[in-house]
């Protein structure tokens, strides 16, 4: 049996083939339900630029037509936006802090944002993102103080989607599973390649090293002169750098075979929609080095937990949650009394459009920071200017849905137990622009979409193909290309790549598709180091933000991070305010006319 230890992946793209189950493929075409699901699914295109472009012309428009109201009372917060980061931040809010009152506006019907996922068959699938890496606290964690990890563990454990201590390598039926590197094969149309065609033991061995070290590149970043190292240069600048290989983790990575190159070029693809060379090397490595270790598995993908933090939250208060609001507006005001405070601005459409009007003590900017340009005028000039640097890459999510199980398509057992496929071509993409490579290569990985609840039960395959843009006029292209095209570049590139492997065109049910717009930012060098992110991500008195760009780069462990954090600065705020507010009224018990007795 072929070693897989060594092939690299990717860490956000996962791609899927969802290994579904047995039953011979006679007879079953005719009785699955032929759903036409001719539709895309992810962003929709207009409606943000439509609202966002002017979103106080949007807001006067409703209300000359008479169709604006003012909500009743106070708020203590307000979350902006419904995906894995505001989720978070709304559900240890209500946790933890019972008497608050709290409201998330999420403008999809659904909650979950780029983490969500569909259905087929039973089977559910991911139509954004995928994986985790598996929190594993260091032994000496201080409770005072607790990592990042830590914080994500007690997370998943008090959702019920971890134990503190638990074995998930195996199939099992505990609805999640970890992925390692013998679950990642990269494969050319020809065959599965070795571990040490794409990876040599000593690359393998570096990047190891580099997930135990102390100086793993950390979000949120906790070593400035690690920071001033690696965020300065591109991850290829890193991986031609020996001598900073060794100053940094004692070792250097060594000669990377063609294959490996490849395979990395298309990791960066899939999990920032950027090349090598445009990538910090402190991004590029916090991400690729994680590889090394083990990957959390849900069913569905990320979505998964999204939907488990939905339901928990709703079973605190079923009103805690409002989605189908869109919010325009938020801008901070003063009370009568000269209190501060922060109105809200949404629009709702439910049997015609209307807004509503909040009033909130603070409010969470959990949204894609590029729309704070838009949506918080009250920001400084410096702060809008640094928003208006960061830029974004844009995605096609395509689920393959196939009829016949896994193992009657796949002759090799090696794609049978990969959770992870990449496809190598023999071309080197650091000597292409990568709008060509991006034709050549349609897809930069694809995934299993039912390894997490074992493939081998299942009746049904599904891939999950991941189809990047990685570069500057992807989004242009997605917003005219049609779903047809799109679907037919898919079917054409997936029976390319599986064809020789045992994949025939009458497997194929559907494909179903989800385009994003901007899902992700581009970890330029230089963001963090030069202090850009922070900048963007500065709030104001009431005004906290959540969401994974404010670390400057995509990845659900910085979604929560941000979370995390803005969960402790708003009760800081708060409970200062509520301070204020009582001593506010022990004065004016003491003095009458409001004045210090001092
Ligand atoms: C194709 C793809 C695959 C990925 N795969 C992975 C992966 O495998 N692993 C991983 O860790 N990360 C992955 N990611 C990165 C992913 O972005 C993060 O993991 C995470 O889901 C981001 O969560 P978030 O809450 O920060 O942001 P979002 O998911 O962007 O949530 C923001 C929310 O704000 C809402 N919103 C926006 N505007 C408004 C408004 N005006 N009013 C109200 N609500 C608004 C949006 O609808 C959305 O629900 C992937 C991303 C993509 C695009």
């Amino acid at each position: 049996m072929v070693d897989r230890t060594h092939n690299p992946s990717r860490r956000r793209f996962l791609g899927g083939l969802a290994v579904l189950g047995a039953a011979p493929l006679a007879g079953r075409l005719e009785a699955l339900p032929q759903v036409h699901h001719n539709r895309w699914s992810g962003d929709h295109f207009d409606e943000g630029h439509d609202r966002l472009r002017n979103p106080r012309a949007w807001w006067e428009q409703l209300a000359a037509q008479g169709r604006t109201q003012n909500v009743e009372g106070l708020f203590d917060v307000i979350i902006i936006g419904g995906g894995i980061s505001g989720l978070t931040v709304a559900y240890r809010l209500a946790r933890r802090n019972p008497h608050l009152r709290l409201l998330l506006l999420e403008r999809e019907k659904e909650t979950g944002g780029v983490s969500k996922s569909e259905n087929w068959n039973g089977i559910e699938y991911s139509i954004g993102a995928a994986y985790m890496v598996n929190p594993e606290p260091p032994e000496d964690d201080d409770p005072e103080h607790p990592s990042q990890e830590r914080l994500n563990l007690d997370l998943l454990i008090e959702l019920g989607l971890r134990e503190e201590e638990e074995e998930l390598e195996a199939c099992n039926d505990k609805q999640r599973r970890w992925a390692t590197h013998h679950n990642h094969v990269v494969f050319t149309r020809q065959r599965v390649l070795n571990d040490e065609e794409v990876l040599t033991a000593e690359n393998v061995r570096f990047f190891e090293t580099v997930a135990e070290s102390d100086r793993f590149p950390s979000i949120p970043p906790e070593d400035p002169w690690l920071v001033q190292k690696l965020d300065t240069i591109s991850f290829q600048e890193f991986l031609r750098n020996s001598d900073l290989q060794r100053e940094l983790y004692g070792l250097a990575v060594g000669e990377i075979p063609p294959a490996g190159w490849e395979s990395i070029e298309y990791y960066f693809w899939g999990a920032f929609g950027t090349n090598t060379w445009e990538t910090s090397a402190y991004h590029g490595l916090n991400f690729y080095a994680a590889e090394f270790t083990r990957l959390l598995v849900f069913p569905g993908g990320n979505a998964f937990i999204a939907k488990r933090l939905t339901e928990r939250i709703r079973s605190i208060d079923e009103r805690l949650i409002s989605t189908g609001s869109y919010v325009l507006l938020a801008e901070p005001a003063a009370g009568e009394q000269g209190q501060r405070y922060w109105q809200v601005k949404v629009e709702r459409r439910q049997g015609g459009s209307r807004g509503y009007l909040y009033r909130t003590r603070a409010v969470v900017f959990a949204s894609p920071i590029f729309l704070a340009k838009r949506m918080l005028p009250s920001l400084p000039l410096e702060q809008m200017q640094a928003l208006e640097q960061l830029d974004y890459r844009s995605f096609v999510v395509a689920n393959v849905l196939l009829t016949p199980p896994m193992r009657e398509i796949f002759g090799e057992s090696t794609i049978l137990h990969s959770y992870e496929m990449q496809r190598a071509q023999g071309t080197d993409p650091r000597h292409h622009p990568p709008d060509v490579l991006s034709q050549r290569n349609v897809f930069s990985d694809v995934v299993n979409a039912t390894f997490a609840v074992c493939s081998e039960r299942q009746p049904h395959t599904i891939l999950t193909v991941y189809r990047p843009y990685p570069y500057a006029a992807g989004r242009e292209l997605l917003r005219y290309l049609t779903y047809e095209y799109v679907e037919a570049e898919i079917r054409k590139a997936v029976l390319e790549a599986y064809g020789a492997h045992g994949l025939k065109p009458e497997h194929i049910h559907e494909i179903r598709l989800a385009r994003w717009g901007h899902p992700m930012i581009i970890p330029r060098p230089g963001q963090l180091a030069g202090g850009l992110m922070e900048l963007c991500r500065r709030g104001q008195p009431g005004l906290f933000f959540s969401h994974t760009d404010i670390f400057g780069a995509p990845a659900i462990e910085n979604a929560l991070a941000a979370a995390h954090a803005a969960v402790r600065d708003v009760e800081t705020y708060l409970g200062r305010s509520e301070a204020a507010r009582r001593d506010a009224v022990s004065l004016s018990r003491t003095c009458p006319t409001g004045q210090s007795s001092t």
